[in-house]
């Protein structure tokens, strides 16, 4: 398979995953306006309210999820897709395939995770305040 047609499929396979977390997210929401602390014994209520949380803490994942996919999508119609965020080379396909809203390489998603860092752009800023206090 072609460079082209392994990018079609993570395309079709980043619109699928959009969808789906769309639609989880309608249902956590909707999920989250139908329970009320309000009717019910006390047991049913304290059960609601943890019940809740977990609900939100889901949509909160998701909705970060659905972010960092739909920016995917838009860096595959942009033309950016797959290009690393640290040091600027392409991603091998191989890494995409398994993680296709990937922004980093495998050498610079090191970096990132021994530092301790969220993200690259962290990174980044810890190794510029760095070089300012030498
Ligand atoms: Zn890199």
């Amino acid at each position: 398979m072609g460079r082209f047609e392994r990018l079609a499929k993570l395309e079709a396979k980043l619109l699928r995953r959009r969808d789906h977390l769309r639609a989880a997210l309608q249902d956590d929401l909707e999920t989250l306006t139908r329970m009320s602390p309000v009717g019910g014994d006390l047991a049913d209520v304290a059960l609601e309210i943890g019940y809740e949380d977990v609900i939100s803490q889901l949509a909160d994942s998701e909705s970060r999820e659905l972010r960092s996919i739909e920016e995917a999508i838009s860096r595959l119609r942009s033309g950016t897709y797959g290009d690393c965020q640290g040091c600027g080379k392409p991603i091998p396909l191989a890494r995409l395939e398994v993680i296709p809203d990937a922004t980093l390489c495998v050498k610079c998603q090191r970096l990132v995770e021994s530092s301790g860092c969220r993200d690259w752009s962290q990174y980044q800023q810890r190794a510029y305040d760095r070089a300012g206090r030498d």
